[in-house]
């Protein structure tokens, strides 16, 4: 039973107080710290079965998280806010001696650009100090790189390629909106596509590459090749993958909006002067979208995504898919968030509670498919998100 502070109090974080609080075994008590503060105190008047309480912080300032830290004295530190925070909230783990977790990777504000080099820079410094920094653990990356380590584990001898497919066939019922933070979703699409091969990176241009992909449970759908940060820790991870590529599905509607907010010069970075003040276009973008929090209600249609590895098992070839397939309607009748929050936060707050528990135990920063996949796979089921194994012919989608 122990203490946990929660940073952040967006879409992903509101689902994940609330899981944390069903699994009051191992989150006896929580503090939700954020900007702005009425937004956990909000989640907090939810939650009653645990003891929830809330501060206001701004976790750029590795100090005030570290105030914040030595006064609640939590046993570990979930990083719910935004990747810019990443390093500011290591910097104060190291300063406190507390353990850390994340959904996703550093990227500096004014540069569209993520890899993992910053934070595993952080390496020895986590392993002098005996602590543990769990990185990535959502559902992408995350839930994927566990699958991947299992697939291994359990159901090859040898990989060689790896796809993972990220189906969203929901409906929000808006013109155009993110599932997850405006900035970080407009600033990931609108990259260069990049995937594995033969040991090195091919790049693409944006939505480059595009195949239909039948989607059990679901429906066939356009699914486009882009760079996703779990690539980088599973090809070095697993050297043996020749290729690794992942795919995401997007409409049409939501590309033709992508488009010409991109033409007209919207998602741009850069400050721009305008009546005589800097702005920029995708932070004023991002106000005038849809909050990711605010997207649960009416939004129907499911999710599925998983892991499709080919590869070698007792000497003959296997190809096997392991997989979730999500409902936001069921995800906010229970939670209050849409799908995509609750595929990250389920898997968020069950990575925690191996750590709370030792299962999952290691000074240093390690990456999801490091840790051993059977006590997540046991378990993730029961806290909502069930998986199953395709294999053969079945678990050829792409
Ligand atoms: P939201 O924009 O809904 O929430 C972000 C929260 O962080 C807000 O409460 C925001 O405060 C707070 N925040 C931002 N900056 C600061 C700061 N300097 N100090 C304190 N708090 C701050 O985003 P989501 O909940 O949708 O996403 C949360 C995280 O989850 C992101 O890192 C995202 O990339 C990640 N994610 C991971 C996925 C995975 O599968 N691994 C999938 C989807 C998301 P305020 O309310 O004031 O803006």
């Amino acid at each position: 039973m122990s203490k946990v502070l929660i940073i952040g109090a967006g879409g992903v974080a509101n689902v994940v107080a609330k899981k944390c609080a069903q699994n009051s075994a191992d989150y006896s008590e929580l503090l939700i710290a954020t900007r702005t503060k009425s937004k956990a105190d909000k989640i907090a008047s939810s939650i009653t079965n645990i003891p929830v309480s809330t501060a206001k912080v701004d976790a750029d300032d590795p100090k005030e998280v570290a105030a914040i830290i030595r006064d609640f004295k939590p046993k570990l530190v979930m990083n719910i806010a935004l990747p810019y925070q990443d390093l500011s909230i290591m910097d104060a783990c190291l300063e406190t001696g507390v353990d850390y977790l994340d959904t996703a990777n550093y990227e500096p504000k004014d540069v569209a650009h993520f890899e993992y080099s910053w934070q595993w820079a952080y390496q020895e410094r986590f392993k002098k100090t005996g602590i543990m920094a769990l990185l990535g653990s959502g559902f992408d990356p995350g839930q994927t790189n566990v699958y991947t380590a299992w697939l291994k584990k359990h159901h090859f001898d040898r990989m060689d390629t790896l796809d993972i497919v990220d189906c969203n066939n929901g409906d929000h019922g808006k013109a155009f909106a993110t599932n997850f933070n405006p900035e970080i979703n407009i600033r990931e699409i609108t990259q260069n596509g990049r995937y594995w091969q033969d040991g090195k990176w091919v790049e693409t241009s944006p939505l480059e590459i595009k195949a239909d992909i039948a989607y059990p449970e679901v429906q066939v759908r356009g699914s486009y090749v882009l760079f996703h940060e779990e690539l980088e820790s599973l090809v070095k991870n697993f050297p043996e993958l020749k290729r690794a590529r992942f795919w995401m599905t997007f409409g049409d509607n939501y590309i033709k909006h992508l488009t010409v907010l991109q033409n007209v010069g919207m998602t741009r970075i850069d400050p721009v002067k305008f009546n005589g003040v800097d702005i920029i276009p995708l932070e004023f973008l991002k106000a005038l979208l849809p909050a990711p929090d605010s997207l649960g209600e009416g939004y129907s249609g499911l999710t599925c995504i998983g892991c499709q590895v080919v590869g070698e098992k007792d000497g003959k070839p296997k190809t096997a898919f392991v997989y979730n397939v999500c409902d936001h309607a069921k995800c906010f009748a229970e939670t209050g968030g849409q799908a995509i929050s609750y595929t990250t936060a389920v898997p968020a707050m069950l990575g925690g509670a191996l750590m709370l528990r030792g299962t999952w135990k290691k000074a240093g920063v390690v990456n999801m498919e490091e840790m051993d996949p059977d006590p997540f796979m046991n378990e993730i089921g029961k806290w909502g998100l069930p998986w199953k194994l395709l294999e053969g012919d079945a678990a050829k989608l792409v």
